[in-house]
């Protein structure tokens, strides 16, 4: 992978016991001939991609933004430390209007082209309610992308850890029922069979970007449960690398592959010739049923033979 790394600065930030984590992990992959790490951060607009991006680097690099003006491109953050690589890929939300917008995919498979990932970050916030349909179909066209072996080395990232739950459900019953819903829908969107999926469960981790996130005695940012989070992020990341899966590879072929969306191509022409005849005819000829209706009175329709719907 061609890109310039400079030294991992931001790791010198961390509380002390933090460091020390990282660098035991960082040893753990190293042992194991992990000398790079590349993760790739994914989700829709809004949900502090970004943001964890920066909290994981221990860097303000990544824009982070309150309102929907994402930058459009992916980018790539390289670190260095102790002989080992982390590269980390932020990249811009791929929900448009109720839609997967196909054309920020594009831009993200052709930044992608000739890396391997070897981590996929899928990041949503705790703090929603609903998991819907749009969910699935971001996870559908992350899966149609990079195929169903992703989620083999996929985590679920949820922000705004630090949230109040509705009221009466304790926060660990809320986790528990916001990532059953999740988990769910990467199921769907990724076509994995049920049983596949509890054999190989995929990792939730709680995230709290926020500045005014809790500290423990040592400075280290907590969870409300205590959990210091970005120690636990990278222990996870770490196990899942070392634990099975393959990284994936980003090449041409990946690219144009064959997958389901393109297999269904096929029937795109018949769908449109089906539209035509079923759909586009019967409304020009509702449309001339009814220009005819307004412009003429009934015993001219019947003259024609319109008015009692013969034709
Ligand atoms: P992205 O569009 O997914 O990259 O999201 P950003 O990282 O730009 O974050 C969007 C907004 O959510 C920004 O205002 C962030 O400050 C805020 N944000 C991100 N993560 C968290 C979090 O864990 N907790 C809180 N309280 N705010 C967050
Ligand atoms: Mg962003």
């Amino acid at each position: 992978m061609a890109t310039i790394s400079i030294e991992w600065a931001g790791i010198q930030q961390f509380p002390p016991t933090t460091q020390q984590t990282l660098h035991e992990l960082l040893g753990q992959l190293k042992e194991k001939n992990v000398r790079t790490l590349t993760i790739l951060v994914m989700g829709k607009g809004g949900v502090g991609k970004s943001s964890t991006v920066n909290s994981i680097l221990g860097e303000r690099v990544a824009t982070v933004s309150a309102f929907q003006s994402e930058a459009r491109n992916p980018v790539i953050f390289s670190r260095t430390r102790l002989g080992f690589t982390l590269n980390i890929i932020d990249t811009p939300g791929i929900v448009e209007g109720g839609y997967v917008n196909e054309q920020a995919l594009e831009i993200i498979k052709r930044f992608l082209l000739g890396k391997t990932i070897d981590i996929l970050l899928y990041v949503d916030r705790l703090d929603a309610y609903r998991v819907d349909n749009l969910d699935r179909l971001v996870i559908k066209a992350i899966t149609d992308t990079f195929g169903k072996a992703i989620w083999q080395r996929g985590l679920v990232v949820l922000t705004h850890a630090q949230m109040s739950p509705p009221d009466g459900l304790n926060c660990d019953d809320f986790v528990a029922k916001r990532s059953e819903a999740l988990l769910k829908y990467v199921r769907m969107g990724a076509g994995i069979r049920k049983q596949d999926f509890l054999e190989h469960s995929i990792p939730v981790v709680l995230v709290e970007n926020s500045g005014r996130c809790k500290t423990n005695d040592s400075g280290e940012k907590v969870l409300p449960n205590g959990t210091v989070w970005i120690s636990k992020l990278m222990q996870i990341i770490t196990e899942v690398v070392l634990n099975g899966g393959k990284s994936i590879i980003v090449d041409q072929k990946l690219i144009d592959g064959p997958n389901p969306n393109s297999r269904g191509k096929f029937y795109i022409p018949l769908i449109v010739a089906f539209q035509y005849f079923f759909v586009v005819k019967r409304i020009q000829r509702e449309i001339k049923y009814d220009i005819a209706k307004e412009s003429s009175p009934l015993w001219e329709l019947r003259d024609m033979g319109l008015a009692d719907g013969k034709f």
